[in-house]
């Protein structure tokens, strides 16, 4: 017998957990053991297992995929032209989020943080005390940051920014090695790497079980209400996700490229409908290059090149979603989203979108990154969980449409193209 997918049983923990939640208290017990205790054990649990893969998932993501622009080192122009409108996309999806974030406030209720609603209190008042200080100091503070003195130092205090840092130079000087070091160190990166991913992989399978513990412990805490603030976050990245999709990336096909967006939703529409089931832009890559060549009239140079860069790459949705998710987490806290605090966080969205994966739930592990680098705890992404699926689906259609606006901009630039729409 098949196994239920992830996302059902994800779905199905959920619905367990608000019962659970709802039929426990502070001195529930069962077989003499409190039932709140052991929603925290495996709650906590699945969220350490989620941190200890960060360190070298992160690390080994930035290094293969400023790898991977290495080897495109012929393609000169074209990287460029291809490097640049990714850049640009992604900047402007991380722009609308934060946009909205500043127009809705979803981490506000009645001008009060929401962390407390959404049990995120325990350590809430006293983090936000810390946090204030550290995010409040200015760019100068987080600019000094971001190259460590010691990088085994700031990898066990799992400071983002400097690792990243040190990844991205890293990669770009393992560029110019050329022959047998060359290709054994990326082997090696590539290779970490995908041990990682599995070792994602195999974390997520416990997801439904982390899932429970987590939402039955927000739940007890704090009854149902405590999800109600979780609603307005997801309305919040629906709506930036739908202005990338809808207004933003149209209109560069439109006046840009001088395409009908129309019939390019209709040429592309089952690479965003694989997207949207399978939550994977990797999985939906074959889809993809298959819909540009076939019924945009893209070359199969520029598909084949562009496309699984942006597949690694590229990410306007995801980048938008860590945005969002995680200045809705810092608000939910009760810190103030100082202008400085913005820009780190639009900053990080975009870097660390380029080393997330294009499987599912990639970008939770990603929040967690930008959070910490605030004084955050990772702990408080367990509760994004609730509404991750949905919005994996709708963001991952997002970023392959990314892809796809971008590929077909640059065949029209490069004149690689049979235009059918
Ligand atoms: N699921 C996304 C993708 O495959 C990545 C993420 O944002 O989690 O594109």
């Amino acid at each position: 017998m098949r196994a239920l997918a992830l996302h059902w049983q994800i779905l199905i923990a959920l619905a367990l957990a608000a019962g659970a939640g709802l039929f426990t208290d502070t001195q529930t017990k069962l077989l003499g053991v409190s039932l709140l205790g052991s929603y925290e054990l495996i709650g906590t649990l699945f969220i350490n297992a989620l941190k200890m893969l960060i360190v070298p998932l992160v690390v080994a993501a930035m290094v293969t995929s400023i790898g991977s622009i290495g080897s495109a080192r012929g393609f000169g122009r074209l990287s460029l032209r291809t490097l640049l409108l990714y850049l640009t996309t992604t900047a402007a999806a991380v722009c609308v989020g934060v946009l909205l974030i500043n127009l809705i406030s979803p981490g506000l209720s009645d001008g009060q943080p929401v962390g407390a609603q959404l049990g995120l209190d325990a350590r809430a008042a006293q983090i936000a005390q810390s946090v204030k200080g550290g995010a409040g100091e200015g760019l100068t503070k987080i600019l000094l940051g971001v190259v460590p003195e010691n990088i085994i130092e700031a990898a066990r205090a799992a400071d983002m920014l400097a690792l990243i840092f040190f990844s991205l130079v890293f990669g770009y000087f393992m560029n110019q090695l050329e022959g047998v070091p060359d290709a054994t160190l990326k082997a090696f990166w590539e290779g970490v790497f995908d041990v990682m991913m599995r070792m994602t992989m195999w974390v997520m399978r416990f997801a439904p079980l982390g899932v429970f513990g987590l939402v039955a412990e927000v739940v007890a805490e704090t009854g149902l209400g405590g999800i109600r603030p979780l609603l307005v976050f997801a309305a919040t990245v629906l709506a930036a996700l739908a202005f990338h999709m809808f207004i933003t990336l149209p209109a560069l096909l439109c006046f840009v490229g001088r395409i009908n967006p129309w019939r390019y939703f209709k040429a592309v529409s089952p690479a965003l409908l694989t997207a949207f089931s399978t939550a994977s832009s990797n999985g939906t890559l074959p889809v993809n290059i298959a819909c540009l060549e076939n019924n945009v009239g893209v070359s199969k140079k520029i598909s084949n090149f562009v496309l699984p860069l942006g597949a690694t790459l590229n990410m306007d949705g995801t980048a938008l979603y860590e945005c969002v998710g995680a200045l809705f987490l810092i608000q939910a806290y009760g810190v103030d989203l100082t202008f400085g605090t913005q820009v780190l966080v639009a900053v990080m969205a975009l870097l660390t979108a380029v080393g997330v994966a294009g499987v599912p739930a990639a970008s939770l592990v990603a929040i967690a990154v930008i959070i910490t680098s605030v004084g955050l705890p990772a702990e408080s992404i367990g509760v994004l969980f609730v509404t991750d699926r949905l919005l994996d689906m709708c963001r991952t259609s997002v970023n392959v449409m990314g892809d796809g606006a971008v590929t077909t901009l640059v065949a029209r630039w490069e004149g690689e193209t049979q235009f059918k729409v």
